[in-house]
């Protein structure tokens, strides 16, 4: 399912924590988030991210197999569409999206276990506090999830 494995280029990057650099990000994106997350609620909403040129430009919703208000699964037929359509777009799926409805926007126990690709961004929306909290975390061998710092580009 990752969309990178096999990659060659992957064998050229720097080590993971050496390349802290922040996610870009259109405001648009962010928006659309929180607005699936408010409209699966009380349940988890999901959904993949596109980005074109390193700017997440477009967030696709997908089912939430698990339907449930705490966990969620990508159904893997919406994950492949995704995949599909980005590159007959010329864009990339660089990262997944899904919400909390009342918890913090930090990933938990079950993320972690679920979590398997470094290059993939893992993005939560979080509508237990009075405004949606969104926040990108990436995954660091060995250590977990590291939480990453947003640049919205217009
Ligand atoms: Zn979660």
């Amino acid at each position: 399912m990752n969309p990178e494995a096999g990659n060659p280029e992957s064998a050229n990057r720097e080590p993971r924590t050496a390349k802290r650099e922040s996610v870009r990000i259109r405001q648009r994106v962010i928006d659309a988030m929180i607005d699936h997350a408010r409209r699966d609620a009380p349940l988890e909403c999901c959904g993949l991210l596109a980005a074109r040129d390193g700017i997440i430009d477009e967030p696709i919703p997908a089912r939430n197999l698990e339907a449930s208000p705490v966990v969620f699964l990508i159904d893997p037929r919406d994950h492949f569409a995704a995949l599909k359509r980005a590159r007959t777009e010329g864009r990339e799926i660089v990262g997944a999206y899904h919400s909390h409805p009342r918890s913090p926007a930090i990933p938990s126990a079950t993320d972690l276990a679920e979590a398997h690709y470094e290059e993939f961004l893992y993005v939560i929306v979080s509508l237990a506090t009075d405004l949606p909290d969104v926040r990108a975390h990436g995954l660091v061998s060995g250590l977990g999830f590291e939480e990453l710092g947003f640049e919205i580009v217009d």
